[in-house]
C-alpha cells in the first residue's frame, strides 16, 4: 500500500466529520468518486456531507443519489474536507474557500502537475479516475465494491477510460471492475442508462457542430466550436456538449482535437490527443491542466481569437522535436 493511501485509510478511521467535494461542471469521475466516497464513509458510519458547487447535471440525473449533493455550505462545520478529482485548488470553485484554508484537507487526485495542494496528498498519475483510487481505498478499509459504492466506482471508470478504451485502462482497471461486476453490478442496463440520456434537440445540435468541423494543420488537427447564438436557436446548453471532442478524433490522420465553446465570459477549450501528444503540455500554458490525452482550460477571448490561440498552440506542440 502507498504511504499515502496508508495515511489516508488512518485519517478516515480516526475522525468522524467528513465533507466530500470534487470540480466544478462535475464528470463522470468527479461525481462517481465523491458518491462512491460518500458511501464508503456512510459504510464505516462515519458523518459525511457531498458538495459540489455546479450540483448535479442533466445527464447524470438519472443516478437519483439518495444522499443530496449541496451546492452551498452545510451549518455544521466538518473536520476534513475530501477534495477528489481536482487537479488544481481553484477546480473546487469559490464557495469552499474560506474552508479550504481552514480545514484539515485531503487531496485525492490523478492528474498531471497537481500542486499537491492539501495537507494530505494522494496523487497517482497512473490511476485511470479518481474512482479508482476510492475502490482502492474501499479495499484498505476492508470495505467491498458492493451495490451503490461499486456503482458509483464503475460509472467513475469507465467515464474516464471511455468505457476502457483510452490509454489510462490498467489491468489493475480491468480487474476492479471484475470485481464490481462479480459482486452483482450488470453492465448493460448500467451502459444503457448512462448513454441514452439525451434529447433530439440535443443531437440535432450536436450533428450540427459535426457537420462545421474543420481540419488544421495539414489535417493533423480538427476543430469543432458551439456558439452561444447555436444554443440559443436549439433550445440546448453549455452541459450538451459533453464528450463530442472525442467524436472527432475519428478522422484518420488528426492526432489532436479542438473543441471550443462560448461561455458567459470567454471560451471553454477542450483537448484530445492520440498516442504520446501531450495536450496537459498545451492546457498548462493557458492557465488549464488534465492529462496528456485529454486536458481543459478557459480563454478571455472571443471565438475567432480562441480558434488561432489554440491552432497555433496545438501546432506548435505537434511540431515539437
Ligand atoms: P474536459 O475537456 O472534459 O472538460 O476535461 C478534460 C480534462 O482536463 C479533465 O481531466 C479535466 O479535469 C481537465 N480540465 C478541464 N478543464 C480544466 C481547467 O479549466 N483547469 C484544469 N486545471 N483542468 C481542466
Ligand atoms: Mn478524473
Amino acid at each position: 500500500m502507498t504511504p499515502p493511501l496508508r495515511q489516508i485509510a488512518e485519517h478516515i478511521r480516526e475522525n468522524d466529520n467528513f465533507l466530500v467535494l470534487s470540480h466544478v461542471s462535475p464528470d463522470g469521475d468527479a461525481l462517481g468518486s465523491m458518491l462512491a466516497m460518500g458511501e464508503l464513509l456512510a459504510a464505516l458510519g462515519k458523518r459525511v456531507t457531498l458538495f459540489n458547487e455546479s450540483g448535479i447535471p442533466h445527464r447524470f440525473e438519472w443516478l437519483a443519489p439518495k444522499r443530496e449533493i449541496l451546492t452551498q455550505l452545510p451549518a455544521e462545520e466538518p473536520d476534513t474536507i475530501i477534495v477528489l478529482d481536482c487537479g488544481g485548488p481553484e477546480r473546487t470553485g469559490q464557495i469552499i474557500k474560506p474552508w479550504m484554508e481552514a480545514k484539515t484537507v485531503i487531496n485525492i487526485d490523478h492528474h498531471l502537475g497537481n500542486p499537491l495542494f492539501g495537507n494530505l496528498n494522494w496523487v497517482e498519475q497512473r490511476a485511470s479516475s479518481v474512482g479508482e483510487m476510492v475502490g482502492m481505498l474501499a479495499r484498505a478499509l476492508d470495505v467491498p465494491l458492493v451495490g451503490l459504492l461499486g456503482e458509483y466506482v464503475y460509472l467513475a471508470l469507465i467515464s474516464d477510460t471511455g468505457d476502457f478504451c483510452f490509454n489510462n485502462t490498467r489491468p489493475e482497471t480491468l480487474e476492479m471492475a471484475a470485481e464490481i461486476l462479480r459482486l452483482g453490478l450488470l453492465p448493460g442496463p448500467f451502459h444503457e442508462q448512462k448513454q441514452s440520456t439525451g434529447t433530439l434537440s440535443q443531437l440535432q445540435m450536436r450533428g450540427t457542430v459535426l457537420h462545421q468541423a474543420r481540419l488544421h494543420a495539414d489535417g493533423r488537427i480538427s476543430l469543432i466550436a458551439f456558439t452561444r447564438e447555436l444554443f440559443e436557436r436549439t433550445g440546448t446548453g453549455p452541459e450538451d456538449t459533453e464528450g463530442l471532442v472525442n467524436t472527432v478524433l475519428y478522422v484518420r490522420g488528426v492526432q489532436v482535437a479542438i473543441s471550443l465553446r462560448e461561455e458567459k465570459e470567454g471560451i471553454k477549450f477542450s483537448l484530445r490527443s492520440k498516442g504520446s501528444t501531450n495536450v496537459q503540455a498545451v492546457a498548462a500554458r493557458f492557465g488549464g491542466g488534465g492529462h496528456r490525452n485529454a486536458a481543459g482550460g478557459n480563454l478571455i477571448m472571443d471565438m475567432e481569437r480562441a480558434k488561432e490561440t489554440m491552432v497555433r498552440a496545438v501546432t506548435e506542440e505537434l511540431d515539437r522535436p
